[in-house]
């Protein structure tokens, strides 16, 4: 990679850390409501120089990703449980992921303990060479070894230029599918962690806050055309919410010519996974970039 690539991946990553740090401080000063944090973090990306590679995804208890609220959801953390905050930031193409998980009440703080251990254990092997599935293993053992369960059907993911999911995954267990790690790639961890007797899988529900642009097709129908233009424009193939199209019309209206366009297949979208048994999930994420010496966390914030 050249080195004006790492460069704004090392800032992208920076600015990932400062904001979750951020999100931290205003869920610790009781702010609560969803949609308010996740504009609150957004804007923050954009103070700090970033723009969001997707939106902010705030997720409660069972939920376990691809959630980010509208407004008219309401939705207000719960006094029990956990909270995941998963944060996307771009510098041009490229692009750092990372997440926490925050304990809403005390029986939540080991489990939120271990995925995070999960993810600094599995990110203390990453070097030029090693398994996919190795790092599955490690995760899984850690998780297991403290009575919790990884979520098998979750993983994390090789990021590229423009591309979140670049192909290879990094699951959460061991596998016998596996892949060799190279130096210079970019990855995404992300342990998913749930208590033992739940399922350990999640599962799609039929609802979806988040989208993307899946085919650079021009709409059939020309109710569609201009918001394809504007998502092109603004986000091209990355994840965006009807949020941040607020200025072309009111949300239901933005959402009827999304579905123009998920009907012709133009648009994608990404429904809420849910953990299957209703178990509530934690989850940690960091951007890693591998090098010679090892992983090299980009999502850290510096000390
Ligand atoms: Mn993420
Ligand atoms: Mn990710």
């Amino acid at each position: 990679m050249m080195e004006k690539e790492i460069e704004k991946y090392i800032k992208a990553g920076k600015i990932t850390a400062n904001v979750l740090e951020f999100a931290r401080t205003l869920i610790l000063s009781g702010i609560n409501d969803v949609c308010e944090l996740c504009e609150e973090i957004e804007s923050k990306i954009f103070k700090l120089g970033g723009m969001p590679a997707f939106p902010c995804n705030i997720c409660i208890n069972e939920i376990a990703a691809h959630f980010s609220p509208y407004p008219s959801d309401r939705i207000k953390l719960p006094k029990e449980g956990i909270v995941k905050i998963d944060v996307g930031v771009r510098i041009d193409g490229f692009i750092t992921d990372a997440a926490i998980s925050i304990p809403l009440s005390k029986n939540y703080k080991k489990i939120v303990k271990c995925s995070k251990k999960a993810l600094e254990n599995a990110i203390k092997c990453v070097k030029p060479g090693i398994k996919t599935g190795k790092l599955g293993e490690i995760i899984e053992k850690t998780a297991k070894d403290e009575n919790f369960k990884p979520i098998k059907n979750l993983s994390g993911h090789l990021i590229r230029e423009y591309n979140l999911h670049a192909g290879k995954s990094i699951p959460n267990i061991r596998t016998l599918f596996s892949q060799k790690i190279e130096e210079g790639e970019i990855y995404a961890i992300e342990p998913f962690l749930t208590f033992p007797n739940a399922m350990g899988s999640v599962t799609s529900i039929n609802k979806a806050r988040i989208f993307s642009l899946a085919k650079l097709k021009k709409p059939r129908n020309r109710e569609g055309e201009e918001i394809y233009r504007e998502i092109y424009r603004r986000f091209r193939t990355l994840p965006f919410s009807p949020r941040w199209l607020l200025d072309l019309g009111p949300l239901e209206s933005v959402l009827e010519k999304i579905r123009v366009l998920i009907k012709e297949k133009i648009v994608h979208a990404y429904p809420v996974l849910v953990e299957e048994s209703g178990g509530y999930v934690a989850q940690f994420e960091h951007t890693v970039l591998v090098t010679k010496r090892g992983g090299v966390i980009l999502t850290k914030k510096a000390s």
